[in-house]
């Protein structure tokens, strides 16, 4: 998938999710939240597909340490994969 593509469907959804119906069906009401948990789900997984650039520690006298990458969403250290292994967020290394 392009990334262009993720993100213009990612909007589309968080839109949709945001403008979610509110009824005083029940029936409705639950069809409706059970949609929204559809939704999200599938906003969390195209958000991974939109790449979050590497993220490097900096230590105490502000100087950034290159060679420890890790995954900004879940700190998890990283040694040049396209896919965080733990979380499965697309990696930017540019
Ligand atoms: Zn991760």
């Amino acid at each position: 998938m392009q990334e262009i593509e993720a993100k213009e469907i990612l909007e589309q959804l968080k839109l949709h999710v945001e403008n979610g119906i509110y009824t005083q069906d029940m029936a409705t009401t639950i069809r409706v939240h059970n949609e929204i948990d559809a939704y999200n789900l599938a906003i969390n997984a195209l958000e991974k597909q939109v790449p979050l650039k590497v993220h490097y520690p900096i230590n105490e006298s502000g100087k950034t340490n290159y060679k420890a990458p890790y995954c900004f969403k879940c700190g998890t250290h990283l040694h040049s994969v396209l896919y965080c292994p733990h979380c499965g967020q697309k990696i930017d290394w540019e």
